[in-house]
């Protein structure tokens, strides 16, 4: 048995072709192990969402392999990624991305009543996350009457809810002041840990990378790219 939940080889995306050709990513290697928490670091424009694109299956390399819990999905159908997004991985937006009409409960049951889970366990599902992201006394309240962070906490547990392997977060503070934002990632943190789940997570903000287990660097689409000044990793 392995621990390992992603593994990606030489991954490459160009976008573009010619002289007008963009090198977004280039030669990715890397593996996520269950319980990990790494944060992907880089400037604006690195190729972060670029990989992440192609972590989860949002957008498909021009080289290199792909294997997600074991499986080879360098060559994945469309519908295969929809399974996987569905029980294998989850996926937290920097713009929060939840529907508007429904309650925060609601939100975060959504992928739960996909997947075609009993209301009794659903119920209780929803109900622990809720609380263990600090939103108990929220469950009702629609997206427009929370702030930006609690409406981010509710993003969390949605892609938390199917109890995913594989947690991919791209920018999910970048809307958030600085202090909501470092709460952010220790709720994170501590919500990798608790659910064993491997976890990617990007930022340009270096400070944010303070509660990774591993810090990976990003700078013009190579990865492990020592950036500028005195950081350390
Ligand atoms: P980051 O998320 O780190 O800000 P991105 O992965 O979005 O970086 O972008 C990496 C590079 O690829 C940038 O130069 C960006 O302009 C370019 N890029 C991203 N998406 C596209 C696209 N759909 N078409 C053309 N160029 C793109
Ligand atoms: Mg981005």
């Amino acid at each position: 048995m392995t621990d390992i939940v992603v593994s990606a080889q030489g991954l490459s995306r160009t976008y573009g072709s010619g002289e007008t050709a963009t090198h977004a990513l280039t030669g990715a290697t890397l593996e996520l192990r269950a319980g990990e928490l790494v944060v992907l670091r880089g400037p604006s424009g690195s190729g972060k969402t670029t990989l992440l694109n192609l972590l989860g299956g949002l957008d498909s390399s021009d080289a290199g392999t792909l294997s997600i819990g074991g499986t080879d999905v360098t060559r994945a159908a469309p519908d295969e990624w929809v399974r996987l997004r569905r029980s294998t991985i989850g996926y937290v937006f920097q713009a929060f991305a939840l529907i508007p009409h429904l309650s925060a409960a609601e939100n975060v049951e959504l992928p739960l009543r996909i997947l075609g889970t009993t209301v009794a366990e659903r119920d209780a599902r929803v109900a622990a996350l809720l609380a263990r992201v600090g939103l108990e006394g929220h469950a009702n309240q629609r997206p427009g009457e929370l702030s930006g962070g609690q409406q981010q906490r509710v993003g969390i547990a949605r892609a938390l809810a199917n109890r995913p392997r594989l947690l991919i977060a791209d920018e999910p503070t970048g809307q958030l002041d600085s202090l909501t934002a470092e709460a952010m990632m220790d709720l994170i943190s501590g919500l990798v840990h608790d659910e064993g789940v491997a976890a990617i997570v990007s930022t340009h903000d270096p400070k944010m990378a303070s509660v990774a287990d591993r810090v990976i660097d990003i700078r013009d689409g190579v990865l492990g790219a020592r950036p500028h000044g005195r950081h350390a990793a």
